[in-house]
């Protein structure tokens, strides 16, 4: 069931229960009103004709010589209809227009008790059809004692007349409200609406042609219908951008593997020929194939690493004390160095941070590989830690061969390398930086190089301080 037609069912059902709710109300309320109204004449014509009647010193006496001029003399509508009976029930006395329809106005055992009791009553009851409300009250006489019963009725056709009519109309109304409503609401409902259809097409069409680029037309009405496709919109970008990422990755590491697996195959094929006779060959062509197959295996590791962090990798985080992790990687750094270049420590302070120590470390490691990697023999580099105010700032530098100007915006980039050649054949996968790059991101830091072609490279680490720790020595 679609929600138009729903919002137009629920439009109507409400404004119908609330149309029946009205109109019963005002219904109610006017019969009430009409009624007490009626009651409120008759009540009044009644206590004046009694008062008429009790005036007579001997009222029953006049009633028994039949003498009209009694009623009479109280001025009664053609409708209004007026009797009298005795205390055991016997009419006496009728009003002209009573007695010429030959009616009478019947009272029950009950009221006709009441009445002699002395209490006055209402009831309505049928006279051919013909609803009419009585007024029924005791007549006293001048020394206090009951001696008849007066009868004052009105006849109820013109309030039920009107309230035919009244009736007529709020069915009307009710019913032209309804059709109007569910009309006007099918129609709001459908201009509202139109643009989730567009939505859904777009969407449908996106998924069978997979073509990501697409985007659907935003309609400026700011509301929430607009801003669904706006972020319909930006849910694409996303998607597109993972996507190319996601295409080019899976091209990049195609080609990054053909490569070695190339030079692995290359060099098997000549041992299992016996194409090597050379002993020292051979060791060089296994030598190769191991280098390569490291390679291989560091690329797959630093791939799952960028991959976990894509998918939103959580840190370990606890407290790394970063001077003692720099003296590490330094020693670390001064093995894999093996005497070609010199490794030095620079200014340290002490500083702790909150972080995830494995992370960090290989951070580190990445940045003195490429240090050590990119500076030739009897080259220098230094690492130095600076705690400031509110963060740490680690600087790792060398004397290596620089990074041209133009090749600096994008060697944080997967797979970026400037001389992809020298890369290689230092064993480099072109992903180190990315690792660095992320890491510092995922800490709320950030790292910076600055590099000048034949002379070296700076790369600033900066990494926000945890608080209320050791102050610098
Ligand atoms: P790789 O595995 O190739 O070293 P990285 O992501 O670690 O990949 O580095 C990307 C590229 O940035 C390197 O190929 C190199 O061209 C350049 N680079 C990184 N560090 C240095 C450095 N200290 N000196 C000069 N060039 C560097």
């Amino acid at each position: 069931m679609s929600i138009r037609f729903r919002l137009t069912v629920w439009y109507s059902a409400l404004l119908g229960a609330m149309l029946l709710l009205f109109s019963f109300g005002l219904y109610s309320f006017l019969t009430n009103a009409i009624l007490a109204d009626v009651s409120n004449t008759l009540k009044g014509q009644g206590e004046q004709a009694a008062a008429v009647i009790e005036l007579e010193l001997d009222p029953m006496a006049a009633v028994r010589r039949d003498d009209t001029s009694l009623l009479p003399r109280v001025v009664f509508a053609t409708q209004v209809y007026a009797q009298v009976l005795t205390p055991d029930g016997v009419i006496y006395q009728r009003s002209p227009n009573l007695k010429n329809m030959d009616q009478i106005l019947p009272i029950s055992q009950e009221m006709l008790d009441r009445n002699l009791k002395g209490q006055s009553g209402y009831y309505t009851l049928r006279q051919q059809g013909t609803p009419i409300h009585v007024y029924s009250m005791p007549i006293h006489h001048t020394n206090g004692d009951i001696v008849g019963v007066l009868q004052i009725g009105q006849s109820l056709v013109d309030m039920q007349n009107m309230l035919g009519r009244v009736r007529t109309a709020l069915y009307l109304i009710s019913v032209l409200g309804i059709i109007g409503t569910a009309l006007g609401g099918a129609l709001l409902a459908r201009s509202a609406l139109r643009p989730i259809d567009d939505i859904t097409a777009t969407a449908r069409r996106i998924g069978r042609t997979e073509n990501l680029a697409e985007r659907i037309a935003i309609p400026d009405s700011g509301d929430e219908v607009s801003r669904l496709a706006e972020t319909f919109n930006e849910m694409l970008t996303r998607l597109d951008h993972l996507f190319q990422t996601q295409q080019r990755l899976v091209g990049d590491v195609s080609h990054e593997l053909r490569t070695p697996l190339t030079t692995i195959q290359g060099n098997l094929d000549l041992l299992k020929r016996g194409a090597i006779e050379d002993a020292e060959l051979r060791q060089e062509a296994l030598a190769e194939i191991e280098t390569e197959a490291r390679r291989m295996t560091r690329m797959v590791g630093d791939l799952l690493l960028l991959a976990q962090a894509d998918a939103g990798h959580v840190l370990n985080r606890a407290p790394v004390e970063l001077d003692t992790l720099l003296l590490d990687v330094f020693r670390q750094g001064v093995m894999m160095a093996q005497g070609q270049v010199e490794l030095r420590l620079g200014h340290e302070d002490q500083a702790q941070i909150m972080g995830d120590v494995d992370r960090l470390r290989q951070l580190l490691l990445n940045l003195i590989d490429n240090a050590i990697k990119y500076t030739p023999a009897g080259g220098m580099i230094t690492l130095a830690l600076y705690r400031e105010s509110a963060q740490v700032r680690i600087e790792v530098t060398d004397t290596g061969i620089g990074i041209a100007e133009n090749d600096l915006p994008h060697i944080f980039e997967r797979f970026f390398r400037a001389d992809r050649a020298r890369s290689r054949r230092l064993g480099g996968t072109g992903l180190g930086l990315s690792i660095v790059h992320w890491v510092a991101q995922a800490h709320g830091g950030d790292i910076e190089v600055r590099s000048e072609l034949g002379k070296g490279s700076t790369f600033t680490l900066r990494l926000p301080l945890a608080d209320g720790l050791p102050r610098s020595r």
